[in-house]
Parts: C-alpha cells; sequence; structure tokens
C-alpha cells in the first residue's frame, strides 16, 4: 500500500463508512483476480499486451475466422490457468456470511466469486462467463471446457456440434450489450446499497463504470481501491491505491468489527 500518498487515514476513513454499512456493494475488476494469476487488460504483461484488442471485438468474431482462432487460444491459455480465488474474493464472502453484503457486481469472467462461495444469488456477472459457450446462431450453450478440449484435438474454431453455429465463450465482448435484465439488476443492487466499494477496475469500461458514478450521485459512499488512479477517484469518499488482495480484507476485517473498532 502506498502509505504515503494514501495511507492510514484512506483507510481509516473508508475502514469508518464500511463499519457503518448494512448492504454493501462491492464492484470488481480485472485487478481482483490478478492474484489467482488471471492477467488483467491493461497492467504491463497485461492481455492488450499481447493480444490486440481490436481483433477480440465482437463484430471481429463473427465476421473473420483468424479472430475467433485467436480468440480460441486465449482461451486455452485462460483456462489452464488453473486459477483459485484470492483474499479479495474471500473477503467477499465473509461479508456475506455476515450479511453484511448487498452483492457483488463483477465485471469479471472467471468465476472466482463463486467459487470462493458466494453463491449465485449475491454475483451479479455484468459480463457473463468464461466458463460457458454459447452457439451465436441456436443460443445453445455448453461447458467451455468440452470447447476447449475440442481446440486443443485440432479444431481450431470448434463450431456448435448442434446446428453448426459460430461458438463464443458467453461473455460480453466489446461491441456486445450487457443483457438487459443483468443490467437492471446492477442498477438496483447499485441504488439499493448504502456503499459502493470499487476493487481492481481502471474504470474506463462502459457501461460498467456508470455504476460507481451512480452511486455517488445517489449519495452513497464511494470506496476506490486501486493499484493506480482511475478517472472516478474524485467523486469517491475514499480511495486507496494498493493491492486488492491486502486491502479489501482489511476493509472486511473493519466492517465486520463494526462501528467505532477504527476512527
Ligand atoms: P482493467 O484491466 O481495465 O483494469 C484493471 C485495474 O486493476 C487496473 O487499473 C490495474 O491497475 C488494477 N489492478 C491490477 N491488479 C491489481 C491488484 N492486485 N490490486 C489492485 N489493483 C489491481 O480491468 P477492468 O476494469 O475489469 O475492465 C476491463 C474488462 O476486463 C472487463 O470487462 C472484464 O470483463 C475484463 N477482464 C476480465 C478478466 C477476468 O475475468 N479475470 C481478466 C481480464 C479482463
Amino acid at each position: 500500500m502506498d502509505v504515503a500518498r494514501n495511507g492510514t487515514p484512506a483507510l481509516d476513513r473508508a475502514a469508518g463508512l464500511l463499519a457503518r454499512a448494512e448492504r454493501i456493494v462491492v464492484f470488481t475488476g480485472a485487478g481482483v483476480s490478478t492474484d489467482s494469476g488471471i492477467p488483467d487488460f491493461r497492467s504491463p504483461g497485461g492481455i492488450w499486451s499481447r493480444y490486440d484488442p481490436r481483433q477480440l471485438g465482437f463484430r471481429r468474431y463473427v465476421s473473420d475466422p483468424d479472430a475467433r482462432r485467436l480468440a480460441w487460444r486465449l482461451r486455452r491459455e485462460l483456462h489452464h490457468l488453473g486459477a483459485r480465488p484470492n483474499p479479495a474474493h474471500l473477503a467477499c464472502t465473509r461479508l456475506a456470511a455476515a450479511g453484511r453484503l448487498a452483492g457483488v457486481i463483477t465485471q469479471n469472467v472467471d468465476g472466482l466469486h463463486g467459487d470462493a462461495g458466494l453463491p449465485p444469488e449475491l454475483v451479479c456477472e455484468l459480463h457473463g462467463t468464461g466458463r460457458e459457450v454459447v452457439c451465436l446462431g441456436c443460443g445453445d450453450r455448453g461447458p467451455m471446457a468440452a470447447a476447449v478440449a475440442r481446440a486443443e484435438a485440432g479444431e481450431e474454431d470448434p463450431a456448435c456440434l448442434g446446428c453448426g453455429g459460430i461458438l463464443k465463450a458467453a461473455t460480453v465482448s466489446f461491441g456486445q450489450n450487457v443483457p438487459a435484465e443483468v443490467w437492471a439488476r446492477a442498477e438496483a443492487l447499485t441504488a439499493a446499497c448504502d456503499a459502493f466499494v470499487a476493487v481492481g477496475s481502471s474504470l474506463v469500461v462502459l457501461p460498467a463504470a456508470g455504476l460507481p458514478r451512480r452511486a455517488s450521485r445517489l449519495g452513497i459512499p464511494l470506496v476506490i481501491v486501486n493499484r493506480e488512479p482511475t478517472p472516478l477517484d474524485h467523486l469517491a469518499d475514499a480511495v486507496l491505491r494498493g493491492e486488492a488482495g491486502t486491502l479489501l480484507p482489511a476493509l472486511a476485517d473493519a466492517a465486520l468489527a463494526g462501528p467505532g473498532a477504527r476512527s
């Protein structure tokens, strides 16, 4: 943690806000899973440093078999990381177990909040899941593991076994919309919470980054935890610059200790 710039005072302020909160929303981005070994998009060494984002958008995926082959290469790479939840995921689960978590709204598609023990009704996956594939023709869904196994057996761009349509990870790629019901759920969670904590997100991807903005407009205490500055830092009641795997557990401890435990 950067104590000199954003040290104890910001942590105390955030802790005080969360200690009083009963319906906390934790909004997570790729930075929550980097400690689990999954690269984010924008950090040095992140996915964008090795894959051209323009090649991974939805339109390109549909129209260009080369783009699909590239996307399957990335899928295979991610599938074999064998990622496990880290202390940031477990901190969310602890808040839930204590009845203080309204929900996690995640931009991540890695399923690690569920692996950490959060029940599906407390996880809103804004960008879908990389654990499943969907056929863009007939809408049939199936496990990602089976599609990856086919890709590894030599089908560089495995097609739907039912209708021959294009198979794609069941994620929301650039150029696709967040499903209306998922967005409505995320907005409702945001509007009803009494503290909103954004963790490990560059807060530049829309519409997701509209949620912390909305929380701030509604007067809901906003805490931002990230390694780097974000464009929404000026809206936050507390900005903690540092590691999600350290700071989120510290915030959960403070929230669970209750008012008066800090500050
Ligand atoms: P992003 O790559 O734009 O930003 C990640 C942010 O997290 C960066 O600002 C970085 O400084 C910070 N960060 C990285 N590791 C951190 C750590 N250990 N502690 C604290 N901060 C850390 O990611 P985003 O904001 O989530 O948005 C981009 C898109 O990335 C999302 O749509 C998401 O679907 C997709 N994505 C998901 C995964 C995943 O599921 N794990 C991985 C890569 C990308």
